[in-house]
């Protein structure tokens, strides 16, 4: 990201200015900040789900300002393995669609996974989930089962960057070491970069960089 600035439309008392920041490949980074420093619009520019009002933001060199609104959306399918805050799981969709959802909209993903069942399955597996899970209706699943869904679906197929909001916030300790040790084995296995975003600062320890949203990030604000 290069001066880039951000305001969200009708909201004149917000604007998140980010002069330079730089994710390497396979790094994985750990980004701290309070709640409405704008850690979620961060990551949304990232993503290309939002388009900074200027400034530019390039994923694997590539300025996605530039690529029209269905290629980016292609771009982002293929690049960025999301785990949202809300988890965004089609609710009456089964587990296993849910998981191989990625892998629709994404040619190089799915040509890297040969058997998309037994790749759904494995995943769950080392997320601690139980296998006859796979059919069941991702609605009716407890919060943190959800967000370990939303996990394997973010990996599934490798992509080389890792985007997730909050991932760990509705896990219990053990689900939450799972969860990590997935995450940076994958990271490790395949050079995924990785950007998490939390407010929980005891994860530092598991991150190649931990940065705060003040190191990086002048963020204006209303007044309280
Ligand atoms: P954080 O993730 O650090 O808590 P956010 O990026 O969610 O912060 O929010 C930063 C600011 O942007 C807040 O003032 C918030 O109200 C505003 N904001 C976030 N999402 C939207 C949106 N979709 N529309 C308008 N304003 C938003
Ligand atoms: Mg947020």
């Amino acid at each position: 990201m290069n001066d880039v600035c951000y305001r969200w439309p009708g909201r004149a008392s917000f604007a998140l200015k980010i002069p330079e920041f730089r994710l390497a490949p396979a790094e994985t980074v750990l980004l701290l900040g309070e709640s409405g420093s704008g850690k979620s619009t961060l990551l949304s520019l990232i993503c290309g789900t939002i388009l900074a009002q200027s400034g530019t933001v390039c994923v694997a060199d590539t300025d996605i300002a530039l690529l029209s609104a269905g290629k980016r959306d292609r771009f982002r399918a293929e690049q960025v393995g999301l785990i949202f805050q809300q988890f965004n799981l089609l609710p009456f969709a089964s587990v296993r669609d849910n998981i191989l959802l990625p892998l629709r909209f994404a040619s190089g993903r799915a040509e890297r996974v040969p058997m998309p069942k037994a790749e759904a399955s494995r995943l769950c597996r080392d997320l601690g989930l139980p296998d006859d899970i796979m059919h069941t209706k991702a609605g009716a699943l407890s919060v943190g089962q959800q967000q370990r869904i939303a996990a394997a679906r973010a990996l599934i197929g490798t992509p080389p960057l890792i985007v997730a909001d909050e991932p760990t916030s509705s896990l219990d300790a053990a689900t939450q070491a799972t969860f990590l040790d997935l995450l940076f084995a994958q990271s490790e296995a395949h050079g995924t970069t990785v950007l998490m975003v939390s407010h929980d600062a005891r994860l530092a320890d598991h991150f190649d960089r931990v940065i705060h949203m003040t190191d990086i990030a002048q963020t204006t604000r209303e007044a309280a």
